[in-house]
């Protein structure tokens, strides 16, 4: 692990949310649709594309993994994606600030 101290989720919504949300142990609050956590799947499986993704596909269940990561069952069947901390608070975060770097660079 980095010595850098990674902010890690204190809250993590449900399932059955239109949206995911997160909130951070340093406060910040990030959303994710369902779509695109899926698309941007970081198994070995969906690295080279994932395809046709259905635009109503959403995860069925949800969990940790240890204390780094998050795990999706999703209604296509997929669940060996693990997506670690750093890459939804950095990568996938779709809220206003993070959104709006990743359409600048
Ligand atoms: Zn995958
Ligand atoms: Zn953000």
């Amino acid at each position: 692990m980095s010595p850098k101290r990674m902010p890690t989720p204190v809250e993590i919504g449900s399932v059955t949310d239109k949206t995911l949300t997160l909130v951070w142990s340093d406060g910040h609050r990030s959303t994710y649709s369902w779509p695109s956590l899926r698309i941007h799947c970081p198994c070995a499986r969906c690295k080279d594309g994932v395809g046709q993704i259905p635009p109503t596909i959403r995860a069925m269940s949800m969990g940790r993994v240890g204390a780094y990561a998050l795990r999706f069952v999703w209604s296509d069947g997929h669940d060996t994606g693990i997506y670690p901390f750093p890459l939804l608070r950095f990568e996938l975060c779709e809220c206003g600030e993070h959104g709006r770097e990743r359409e600048i660079s």
